[in-house]
């Protein structure tokens, strides 16, 4: 195989907002097509109208968009495979499945819901548990056990659905990239709906067409979908097509321990499983996302890789183009992996040191709207002396805001430890050391308070004055950004107040 012809296609059901799992099966098919030159294709698998969600699609393209991994063909952006909608393509499907039945590979069921489940009881009755499978298919009411006669009858009277013939007795093989070999006896598949009542194809059929069609050479999805992987094969066979490769990616476990994350527990967990806000649309209750609460894309994606894909490389931190460049179906994991909000915060805070420009745009247009003058210079210095300090951008201003306005209020707990005379004498000794020192600057302050007596004393107190509670940067740094007229105004503030209470 040219690595020129990679097809792989991302083939969500339009059902809801992407969790991580989907988002996460996009970006490794994506990773892929890219190392590869070759192309990634997006199909929206929408034939079960009773589980479609609006906006769905919308949401999907969105994400992908905000991720940086776009689509090269397929819904949104076109193709020579068009139409790349699955509910536009049941035309094909019927081709195809009167293939399947002239073959003899596929047969007529009319059996409705309600005579399945007598069955079913009937035979839990005896102990047994039914199946539609190649026995108990012949006690039921399908094209194999009716005369033509009656076959014609009921396809003119009767709802039917088509099934799948399974043939019993079969050591059946398959390959996964992640997985290696796994073979299944074929007397324990049963015969699997193929076309619905409706006429509308199930996700078995139209997948494995779709897939055959589009020319995708591999198909990377995820786990849940490792079992019906043997009736595809089998369908592949019987439609004598080649096989696609096959990759089946580990579940996303939640750090509970207690299974899979999926759709359906947003609510119970404590980290945000939506890559951008998702507005359900009963409720019209917007649930926030990663975009949302200040995750970069790039931090996102680089921890969504490597949630389940080792590059086998100390490094952690990767650009888009370098996890292309690494990606490799083998490195990924076999079993389930854990997510771990902490390390996606961490992963924040490093792509966001990457990012001086934006956070100076931002921090700039905090300082505008609170009117306060300063130049770029000393904008660019509180950067670099804070950057280190934020996951998100929006931490800039309550890392930083002692730069620029005086503290408006003091920590409680310490400033009512410090509020005595003696304190007020501490503070109007070391004001005085200020005054006279020259230059104001870090390296000499320090030196200064290295030889006075009591400098653990001192050093908090400054402390409180500038920043107005126990935090911030080094202090003397602090201090020489600030100069002194700015420091003692600060100090002075801060006898003040004390001045008041006492
Ligand atoms: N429509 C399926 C889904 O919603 C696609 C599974 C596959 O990729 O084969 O995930």
């Amino acid at each position: 195989m040219s690595s020129h012809s990679v097809r792989v296609r991302f083939a969500p059901s339009p059902t809801g907002p992407l969790h991580l799992g989907g988002i996460r099966t996009a970006l490794y098919n994506y990773l892929f097509a890219k190392k590869h030159g070759g192309t990634f294709i997006l199909r929206i698998e929408d034939t079960d109208r009773k589980r479609f969600v609006e906006n769905s699609e919308l949401y999907i393209l969105n994400t992908l968009k905000w991720c940086h991994i776009e689509p090269d063909e397929g819904v949104g952006y076109g193709g020579p495979y068009y139409p790349y909608y699955q509910s536009k393509r049941i035309d094909i499907y019927h081709l195809y499945i009167n293939q399947l039945l002239k073959k003899g590979y596929a047969y007529y069921a009319f059996d409705t819901d309600k005579d399945i489940d007598k069955k079913r009881k009937e035979y839990n009755k005896r102990g047994l548990t039914f199946s539609y499978n190649s026995i108990i298919r012949m006690d039921l009411n399908n094209s194999l056990t009716l005369t033509t006669e009656q076959l014609h009858d009921k396809l003119r009277s009767c709802s039917y659905v088509i099934r799948f013939k399974i043939k019993p007795g079969e050591k059946l093989k398959m390959y996964d990239i992640i997985r290696g070999n796994i073979i299944v006896d074929t007397d324990h598949l049963d015969d699997k709906i193929l076309l619905k009542s409706d006429g509308a194809p199930t996700y078995h059929l139209a997948n494995t067409i779709d897939d055959h069609l589009m020319k995708i050479t591999h198909v990377i999805r995820g786990e849940e979908w490792l079992s019906s992987t043997f009736l595809h094969v089998l369908l592949y066979k019987a439609f004598g097509w080649s096989l696609p490769h096959f990759a089946h990616l580990p579940l996303i476990l939640r750090n509970n321990g207690k299974g899979k994350i999926s759709k359906r527990n947003t609510g119970s967990l404590n980290f945000p499983i939506y890559p951008i806000q998702w507005k359900i649309p009963k409720t019209k209750i917007i649930i926030p996302g990663y975009r949302e609460l200040g995750y970069l894309p790039e931090a996102f994606v680089n921890m969504l890789a490597l949630l389940g894909w080792n590059p086998g490389v100390e490094k952690e931190i990767f650009s888009l183009q370098e996890l292309i460049h690494l990606f490799s179906l083998e490195k990924i994991n076999k079993s389930g992996v854990y997510f771990d909000i902490k390390k996606i915060n961490w992963f924040n805070k490093k792509h966001l040191n990457k990012k001086k420009e934006e956070i100076f745009a931002f921090l700039f247009e905090e300082i505008k709207t609170r009117s306060i003058l300063c130049k770029k210079d000393y904008l660019w210095k509180v950067i670099h002396l804070t950057i280190n300090r934020i996951h998100f951008i929006h931490e800039i201003w309550k890392h930083s805001f002692y730069f620029f306005v005086s503290p408006s209020s003091y920590e409680d707990n310490f400033f009512n430890k410090i509020c005595h005379k003696n304190t007020i004498l501490q503070l109007d000794n070391a004001k005085i050391l200020l005054y006279d020192m020259n230059p104001f600057t870090s390296v000499n302050l320090k030196f200064l308070f290295q030889t006075i007596k009591n400098k653990h004393k001192i050093m908090p107190l400054f402390r409180l004055a500038l920043v107005g509670s126990l935090k911030g940067i080094d202090i003397f740094i602090i201090l020489e950004m600030l100069g002194k007229q700015e420091s003692i105004r600060r100090i002075e503030k801060l006898i003040n107040r004390i001045k008041e209470k006492i």
